[in-house]
């Protein structure tokens, strides 16, 4: 029998990894949830309604109607790509200038009230994999497996730091581990759906786990 698995974390706890291996294995639907707020944000900064100094929390708003997301299934990756307003935006938003915006856009209630009512509807057939904030708290709090991934700020900015690297940004290990942070805070601090464990969470630390062991123990918990 298919089930809903929400997968919950802090940013850069490898969450994404496992969820797509979970869904690989399973013959899941992976979605992203963290995708849909990062294309937000990145339509904002194409709008002018955030910057630096700056962010115009109306107009966003506002141009909620107009701001269509998608996700879909790339053959050669093996997972669905994020489309806004019908372009592909997988390899815009995971710029550490949209990764410094985010946490602030996410705080928007009414964004997360759209997202969250789009994710809803894509849960509506079970068999499904998400990972993000909010899932076994707001998004899907009947999921039959619900995970609380950890591990320590360093480990998760050096990962995050390889990554942007090895796509070739040119950022500090720093200027990443400051990000992280700042996202934690932000994330855990929110009026609307702070970043908990959900009730009935199994919370996993793999800071010492390696990405298979990590697959491991959750298989075994999808199949009790
Ligand atoms: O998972 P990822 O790091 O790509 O998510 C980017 C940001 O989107 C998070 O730092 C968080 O602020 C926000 N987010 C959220 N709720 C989710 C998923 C992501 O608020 N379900």
């Amino acid at each position: 029998k298919k089930i809903t698995i929400a997968i919950d974390g802090f940013s850069s706890t490898g969450k994404s990894t496992l969820a797509k291996q979970l869904a690989k294995h399973l013959g899941y639907v992976y979605v992203d949830s963290g995708a849909m707020y990062r294309a937000v944000t990145y339509f904002a900064m194409q709008n002018g309604c955030i910057g630096a100094e700056f962010f115009d929390k109306e107009t966003l708003i506002n141009s909620l109607p107009f701001i269509k997301l998608h996700f879909e299934f790339n053959t050669d990756l093996g997972f669905a790509e994020m489309y806004l307003n019908g372009v592909n935006v997988e390899k815009e938003i995971r710029t550490i200038e949209v990764s410094s915006f985010v946490s602030k856009v996410a705080e928007v209630s009414e964004v997360r009230a759209k997202l969250v009512e789009q994710q809803q509807s894509m849960g509506k057939k079970k068999g499904i994999v998400m990972d993000g904030r909010d899932i076994g708290t707001v998004v899907f709090p009947e999921a039959e497996l619900k995970i609380f991934m950890t591990a320590s700020p360093e480990t998760r900015a050096r990962r995050r730091y390889d990554e942007l690297q090895a796509k070739g940004e040119n950022v500090t290990f720093e200027a990443v581990l400051k990000n992280v942070e700042e996202r934690d805070h932000i994330d855990t601090h929110r009026d609307d759906s702070p970043l908990v464990k959900a009730v009935g969470a199994i919370e996993i630390d793999n800071s010492a786990l390696t990405r298979e062991e990590q697959f491991e123990e959750v298989l075994s918990l999808v199949s009790k």
